[in-house]
């Protein structure tokens, strides 16, 4: 059995080693392009529902790597927050976020969209998070209910009285809060009434089989009524068709965002999605 054992282990071993060896150059890569200013953000749309007028813009994060090129969130958070690097990386997208939010605010005074920024649960809990979230505010000059900030389910779960106390000081701020890629956790409904909140983003799963899963659209129809009655805006991600646009509007699901209307764009495209919408 020993032997069986180191057998296995010597199998296993290259490809151990190359998931380490990668994990850790992506880590030494991260430091030198925070310094060398590698990241870029890129903002999605979030729609009124009824009238697909622009409500607001999530902040989505990308990597331009030195030699892998444009890297996608997914290829790099998990490193990030491994090492820590997301502390560093938060503050710099949050800071860049205002900066832009106060360009769209210049521009389409206050009709102007909100911005939405995700946190990790590493970042959230990093000594000085709150501080630093109002000082980029107040520096900016942005209204605090202009910045939205996007946390996990499984950060309400931890049952941490560090975290309510945090999220019921960034709502006094004015600093809307929304819980992202809800329906996908452990969730149990019962624990929204109990925590600082202001929306909830419902999951693209959820999107994703509402026009053909009459079960799914029962479900996502209970969230929409449960979260209204709790005083919470809904807003509904990953809307990909007119149909799923359509229904989503009818169960009075009041915001979504998808590719239907817009891919993450450019700091520029955004602006000029502002111009164009806002400005007459
Ligand atoms: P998320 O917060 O759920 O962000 C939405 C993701 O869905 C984005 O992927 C977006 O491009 C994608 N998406 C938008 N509309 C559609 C659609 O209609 N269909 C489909 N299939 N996908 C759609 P992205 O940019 O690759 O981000 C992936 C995840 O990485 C995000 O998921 C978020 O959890 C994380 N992330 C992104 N930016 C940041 C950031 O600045 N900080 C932190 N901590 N995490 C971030
Ligand atoms: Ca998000
Ligand atoms: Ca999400
Ligand atoms: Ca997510």
């Amino acid at each position: 059995a020993k032997d069986a054992g180191k057998g296995q282990w010597r199998r296993y071993q290259p490809e151990l080693h190359a998931v380490i060896v990668e994990r850790l150059q992506l880590r030494t890569e991260l430091e030198r392009s925070l310094v060398a200013g590698g990241f870029e953000l890129e903002f999605q749309p979030i729609l009124t529902l009824a009238d697909s007028t622009v409500a607001g813009f999530e902040a989505l994060v990308r990597w331009n790597h030195p030699t892998r090129g444009r890297l996608l969130p997914g290829q790099f958070i998990d490193v990030a927050e491994e090492s820590g690097h997301i502390v560093a990386l938060g503050r710099w997208i949050l800071i860049q976020a205002i900066t832009e939010a106060c360009r769209w605010h210049a521009t389409a005074g206050g009709a102007a969209p909100y911005v939405s920024v995700n946190v990790s649960l590493r970042q959230f809990r990093s000594a000085g998070f709150l501080a630093s979230v109002h000082a980029a505010l107040s520096h900016a000059g942005l209204p605090p209910h202009r910045l939205m900030i996007e946390i996990t389910e499984s950060m309400l779960m931890r049952d941490d009285d560090r975290i309510l106390a945090d999220l019921a000081a960034l709502r006094r701020e004015g600093v809307r809060i929304a819980i992202d890629d809800f329906g996908t956790g452990y969730s149990s409904l019962s624990y929204l009434h109990q925590v600082p909140l202001d929306a909830v983003k419902l999951d693209k799963l959820f999107t994703a089989s509402i026009t053909t899963d009459p079960k799914q659209a029962a479900l996502v129809d209970g969230i929409i009524r449960l979260a209204r009655t709790l005083g919470l805006d809904v807003i509904a991600e990953g809307i990909e068709t007119a149909a799923e646009h359509v229904l989503l509007a009818s169960l009075g699901c009041p915001y979504g965002q998808g590719f239907r209307f817009a891919r993450p764009l450019t700091p520029q495209a955004t602006l000029s999605m502002i111009i164009e919408e806002f400005d007459t």
